[in-house]
């Protein structure tokens, strides 16, 4: 029996050597086209006996993994983690033509003042906490649930290796690929400067959105 391979990896919403020079094509291809595609695929294969779980959204089994199989908690806890997360960034990044790394508008920018003293603090925040993660993983901008007083408020939070927000109740509005994968052929083992050069095609706007 051929069981259907329910997830499928996005197209990215631009040609892939649109973000350049801060972000190569070459680099773009192989991110996309061989590590996303290959997260889809061992997702595929981790739950090709789980077909009612292959069905639901990666979103809705990363919320929950303690309700999963033991079989395959890991599977999607890694390799769901990694298309969710990969499916995220992409839409995090826009062309510097097309207004890629225009600073935070409205509302976003009304709570990143109260929540991080103004966009230079959030900015140096976040780029320390990129910096820093050790090994491979995220930064991530979230509205957080953890902690008292916390609810509601955006926080800069690590993520490691493919972990997701979502799994920690927390609902991702920025994401940043800090894995070696994301950066390497072009700046190496700088990763400060990869960090210093997104900030010129993150997409804010779409930070917006998911504010909402
Ligand atoms: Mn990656």
């Amino acid at each position: 029996m051929i069981i259907p391979m329910p997830y499928s990896l996005p197209q990215l919403p631009y040609p892939y050597e649109a973000l350049e020079p801060w972000i190569d094509g070459e680099t773009m291809h192989i991110h996309h086209d061989k590590h996303h595609q290959t997260y889809v695929d061992k997702l595929n294969e981790t739950l090709q006996s789980h077909a009612d779980l292959a069905a639901k959204p990666i979103e809705e089994l990363l919320r929950d993994l303690n309700a999963l199989p033991e079989d395959v908690k890991g599977g999607v806890k890694n390799f769901g983690g990694g298309h969710y997360n990969h499916s995220l960034f992409w839409e995090f990044l826009k062309p510097p033509a097309e207004g890629g790394g225009a600073v935070p508008q409205g509302a976003l920018a009304e709570k990143m003042n109260q929540d991080f003293g103004g966009f230079d603090k959030f900015k140096e925040q976040f780029s320390a906490a990129a910096a820093k993660l050790f090994g491979s993983g995220w930064a991530c901008l979230a509205l957080g649930a953890d902690g008292p007083g916390r609810a509601g408020k955006l926080q800069i939070i690590s993520l490691k290796d493919q972990d997701a927000a979502v799994t920690v109740n927390m609902k991702p509005v920025m994401i940043l690929d800090v894995w070696e994968h994301a950066y390497y052929l072009k700046y190496r083992n700088k990763r400060v400067d990869y960090i210093a050069a997104w900030w010129n095609i993150a997409n804010w706007g779409k930070a917006e959105e998911l504010l909402g």
